[in-house]
C-alpha cells in the first residue's frame, strides 16, 4: 500500500464516513499506483468478498466528486480512476496504451505542465486539468516489432 496516504484520514477530511466498502475501493485504487479502470476496480475489490457492480461504481462517483480520486478519460475504453494529487502525489501526466488500454503514470517531471498562468488569466474557474499521452507501451512496441 501506499506508505504516505492514510486513506481513512483523506475520507474524513472530504467529510465522509468511513465504510468498508469505500475504504476497500480507495485501497484498491490508491495500492496500484496505477489508472485502474471500474471493471478491474470491481473484480479486484470483489476478489475477497462479493460486491455489487452498482455499490461500486457509486462510490466511485462519491469518490471523484469529492476530489479523492479523480476520473481520467481513456481513448476508448470508459473511465480509470487513480488517486487525485494530494498532499503526496503531486500533478501528473499519464500515458494511455491505445493497443491494449494500460494506462500509467508519469512522474511529474516528465511533461510539466504548468496551468499557474491560466488559471490567473482564464476568466472562469479551472477546477482540473488533465494531460493524457496516448502511444503505445514498451510491451505492445514489442510485439509490434516481432510480427
Ligand atoms: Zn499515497
Ligand atoms: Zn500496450
Ligand atoms: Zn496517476
Amino acid at each position: 500500500m501506499c506508505q504516505d496516504c492514510d486513506y481513512h484520514k483523506i475520507l474524513t477530511a472530504a467529510g465522509l464516513e468511513t465504510t468498508r466498502n469505500r475504504l476497500r475501493v480507495l485501497e484498491v485504487i490508491g495500492d496500484r499506483g496505477v489508472p485502474l479502470s471500474a471493471g478491474d476496480i470491481h473484480a479486484t475489490v470483489g476478489r475477497h468478498r462479493p460486491i455489487n457492480r452498482v455499490t461500486v461504481y457509486r462510490i466511485l462517483d462519491l469518490l471523484a466528486e469529492k476530489n479523492i480520486i479523480e476520473r481520467l478519460s481513456s481513448f476508448k475504453r470508459g473511465s480509470y480512476y487513480g488517486l487525485a494529487p494530494n498532499e503526496n502525489h503531486a500533478p501528473h501526466p499519464h500515458f494511455y496504451c491505445t493497443s491494449c488500454g494500460r494506462m500509467d503514470c508519469l512522474s511529474p517531471e516528465s511533461l510539466a505542465v504548468n496551468s499557474e498562468h491560466l488559471r490567473n488569466t482564464f476568466p472562469g474557474e479551472i477546477e482540473r486539468v488533465e494531460v493524457r499521452v496516448e502511444g503505445l507501451c514498451k510491451n505492445c512496441l514489442k510485439q509490434k516489432s516481432r510480427s
